[in-house]
């Protein structure tokens, strides 16, 4: 018999990105009962790669997720280019990255670790009930204080959390009183792909084994981003260019673009790039948005995570990254026996305490990074001005120090 202490939460996820399924697995290992709705009848990603660094991949690892399954490229270095002759001008040596951060810095192919984080939680193997997905579940209404959602569907749930993944348009976000204030970037941005074997035959083959994250340009808003994935089967590119080149409106990921777009976008570039961006596949443009951070997270039983809590510019490569520190937040906080410190309320409100401040700080780096290089992670150095957010205070972070510190905080000003 469980003791009172020891009772599971029922929890609702709104969202299957990865944001929602980390969250599931999360408060699955802590034996919570949790369901994910999502709007789509596949729970999908898009065909692009995602890094991982160590303040991501540790939750990955502590929640049992096949890691090496989602086939990553283990990163060595970031390398810098010379925009126009693709000369290379820098590199940063990730070298002792593992025995500094404690894992790996992983670069997955997106649909590669959604695939394993779905595994990690609807299988029923690991710890935890399995959790369950709900699949054409569209959220359509919230009901905070008593804990219900309405979906489009005519379905109605109850739940002691509610957790709203539902990505950077969120509607739950607005139906618990919350206005975006937000602009379109002045950045738009193209992403492709490559297989390695079409590299192989163009003669770029080294952009497959440098096992890193390279960059041309990134001082202003040109920026071409590559980086290999899917156990180096796989180039992914992220080429951010002026919104007022084509004037893009739309967003989403779904806007086509032909290779000779892609090329004629950036007239002066390293012609080896231009090699790989003729035979590119899979080109779709896609639109920036910059989000002022939001005033709360949490009402009554419901909180926010992820891009719905704080989208941020692709700069610092840490959207999910944040997300999968959300999601290890609410695993760490409703642990087994929560409920012998603290209520599930005064939980929500730890957990936003926790979370607001860093994600907001690396929100607000992100956008620096986007026309500024060195405000990038890696590429940045608190010696060039105090505060500049760096690799350590990212990679490094301890998330359980920095809550008993903040509960430390709180209990002091309590008393
Ligand atoms: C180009 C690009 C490159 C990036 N690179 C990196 C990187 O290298 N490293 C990194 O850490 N991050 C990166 N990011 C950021 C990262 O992709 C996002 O931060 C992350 O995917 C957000 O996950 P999420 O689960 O919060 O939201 P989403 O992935 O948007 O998921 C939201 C889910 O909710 C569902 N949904 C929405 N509304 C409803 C509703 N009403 N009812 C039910 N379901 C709903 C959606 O269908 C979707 O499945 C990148 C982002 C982009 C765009």
């Amino acid at each position: 018999m469980p003791s009172r202490t020891d009772i599971p939460l029922n929890v609702a996820i709104i969202g299957a990105g990865l944001g929602g399924l980390g969250a599931a697995v999360a408060l699955r290992r802590q034996g919570h009962s949790v369901t994910v709705y999502e709007r789509y009848d596949f729970a999908g990603e898009v065909g692009a790669s995602l890094s991982a660094a160590s303040n991501g991949s540790r939750f990955l690892e502590e929640w049992g997720v096949d890691v090496k399954a989602a086939k990553p490229v283990i990163l060595k270095q970031l390398i810098m280019h010379n925009w126009e002759d693709g000369e290379v001008q820098s590199t940063y040596p990730l070298g002792d990255y593992k025995s500094k951060f404690g894992t790996d810095y992983n670069n997955f192919h997106r649909i590669d670790i959604h695939r394993q984080l779905i595994k990690s939680a609807f299988e029923d193997e690991g710890e935890g009930p399995a959790c369950i997905l709900k699949v054409n579940h569209k959220a359509i209404d919230v009901n905070s204080e008593e804990g219900g959602v309405k979906f489009e569907n005519g379905v109605e749930i109850s739940a002691d959390i509610i957790v709203a993944a539902d990505g950077i348009r969120s509607l739950t976000r607005e139906l618990i009183g919350i206005t975006p204030e937000y602009t379109m970037s002045t950045s738009c941005c193209y992403r492709c792909i490559i297989g390695a074997d079409k590299l192989r035959s163009l003669n770029l083959e080294d952009y497959i084994s440098n096992e890193a994250i390279e960059y041309w340009g990134g001082y202003g808003i040109n920026k071409i981003v590559m980086s290999p994935c899917s156990n180096g089967e796989v180039v992914s590119c992220y080429c951010f260019y002026p919104a007022s080149y084509n004037n893009l409106r739309d967003d989403g990921w779904n806007i086509g673009a032909t290779p000779e777009q892609l090329v004629e976008t950036f007239p002066d570039l390293d012609p080896r790039m231009k090699t790989l961006m003729l035979n590119a596949e899979d080109i779709k443009m896609w639109r920036l948005y910059r989000h002022q951070p939001y005033p709360f997270w949490t009402k009554g039983k419901v909180c926010l995570l992820g891009d719905a809590a704080h989208p941020m510019m692709p700069d610092q490569s840490q959207g999910s990254c944040m997300a999968f520190e959300d999601a290890g937040a609410l695993g760490i906080i409703f642990n087994k026996t929560f409920r012998e410190n603290y209520s599930i309320k005064e939980g929500l409100s730890l957990y936003e305490k926790l979370r607001k401040p860093r994600a907001t700080r690396v929100q607000e780096a992100s956008f620096r990074a986007r026309e500024d290089l060195s405000e990038r992670i890696g590429w940045s150095s608190s010696s060039d001005r105090p505060g500049k957010l760096t690799i350590e205070e990212v990679c490094g972070y301890n998330m359980r120090e920095h809550l008993d510190k903040l509960v430390a905080e709180l209990n002091e000003a309590e008393a």
